[in-house]
């Protein structure tokens, strides 16, 4: 059996209580049913605002920007029980997660003043404008252009492709070519644009079930104040390396699918017992991958940006959520419909090994560590 109170979640018990207490009212009132991925797909701006009310939104960052000032260990267990509940958490994911952090690090001090405190009250919805059709595993090909005008702002042209949850948000962050460079890693810049700025238009991608969460973002002439660069114009590419770090190194690519464990470790066993080593493999591979989740987050804690072992984090955590989804289809008793839990974990499975950086190219970011060790 899992225990979540125990191992490398030590010092956390009082931070999960108080989820467990919210997730647990608001379920058992009806407010939400849990369901796999709901951290991506799950979108709740009242739920949000819940959590925030609790103080567990913005849980690292300093008090003076509204945070808590804990830890990042402390933020994993927040995070942890979160998804173990299925909870949906999407409208404020992608800016807990890593743009509040990402503005914390190289952000200005008027900038981080503007941002953290919508993003601390659950009230700002962060949608991530990375790739692009020809930019995905090569991201530093983006091929969107900021061009500065004589009056200091800059002007944005292009087109942006995958970006989840864009209909709902009010602010997108963007990765832009402000100059050209001699290497394509030079010469990229980030910004954070509202998303009601004239010029933005969002058009629906619907996924492999027909549901609504990616989006096309046309990006045509749109005005973005020079104050809202993060970090240092032309510093982009090490900046959002930086970033794909907390994006990658959650428990998120490891428990998406909790509840799927939950249910066969809750249920009857076969009578055979033929998925019991199975079984115990799961749980075992899951409490590896947490020990290397509170890595990534102690690592974090010491100010760094663990872009390897982050990276190893998704991709074995990647391949444990899609074997997870394949055991608890032969565990699931009675017609597989695309409304059951494992129905609509096994949609959302294609995109696990791709969302946040391919497979092979976690791999090689694993390799070009061992090379220069
Ligand atoms: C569910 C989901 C949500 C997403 N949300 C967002 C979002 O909100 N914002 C955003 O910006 N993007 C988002 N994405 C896009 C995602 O980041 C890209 O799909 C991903 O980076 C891969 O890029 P691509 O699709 O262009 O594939 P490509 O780069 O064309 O790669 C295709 C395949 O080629 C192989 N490959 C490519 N390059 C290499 C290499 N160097 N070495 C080895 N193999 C390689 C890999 O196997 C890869 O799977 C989302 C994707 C998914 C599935």
């Amino acid at each position: 059996m899992l225990d979540f109170d125990e191992g490398p979640a030590a010092g956390t018990a009082e931070l999960r209580e108080r989820v467990r207490a919210l997730t647990a009212r608001w379920r058992d009132t009806g407010r939400y049913e849990p369901r796999p991925d709901n951290w991506m797909r799950g979108f709740d701006p009242e739920f949000s605002a819940a959590l925030a009310a609790a103080g567990l939104i913005g849980l690292t960052w300093p008090v003076e920007y509204g945070g808590a000032a804990l830890r990042n260990v402390d933020r994993l267990a927040v995070t942890e029980e979160l998804l173990r509940a299925g909870a949906p958490v999407a409208a404020h994911w992608m800016a807990d997660r890593q743009i509040g952090p990402a503005v914390l690090r190289h952000g200005s001090e008027e900038l981080r003043r503007e941002l953290l405190p919508d993003m601390v009250a659950g009230r700002a919805v962060y949608c991530l404008g990375m790739s692009e059709p020809e930019a995905g595993s090569d991201l530093a090909s983006v091929r969107t252009t900021a061009t500065e005008r004589p009056d200091g702002t800059f002007v944005l042209r292009g087109r942006k492709v995958w970006t989840t949850n864009a209909h709902r948000a009010t602010h997108m962050y963007v990765l832009a070519r402000t100059d050209p460079g001699e290497r394509k890693h030079e010469g990229l810049s980030e910004f954070i644009i509202d998303m009601d700025t004239p010029g933005i238009t969002v058009s629906p991608i619907p996924d492999i079930a027909g549901e609504h969460h990616f989006n096309e973002v046309l990006i045509d002439d749109a005005v973005v104040p020079a104050r809202r660069i993060v970090g240092e114009r032309g510093r982009g590419w090490s900046q959002v390396v930086e970033q794909l770090s907390f994006e990658r190194g959650g428990p998120e690519r490891a428990l998406s699918s909790y509840i799927l464990l939950a249910g066969i470790l809750a249920g009857p066993r076969a009578a055979d017992g033929s998925l019991d080593v199975q079984i115990g493999q799961a749980v075992a591979r899951l409490a590896m991958l947490r020990r290397l989740a509170y890595r990534v987050a102690r690592l974090m804690d010491n100010g760094a940006a663990p872009v390897q072992e982050a990276a190893t984090l998704k991709l074995l955590g990647n391949t444990f959520e899609q074997d997870l989804v394949d055991l608890a289809r032969q565990a699931h008793d009675g017609p597989l419909t695309a409304d059951s839990l494992v129905g609509q974990a096994l949609m959302s499975m294609p995109g696990f090994t791709i969302r946040g950086g391919a497979a092979d190219v976690m791999l090689s970011l694993i390799a070009r560590q061992e090379s220069v060790a």
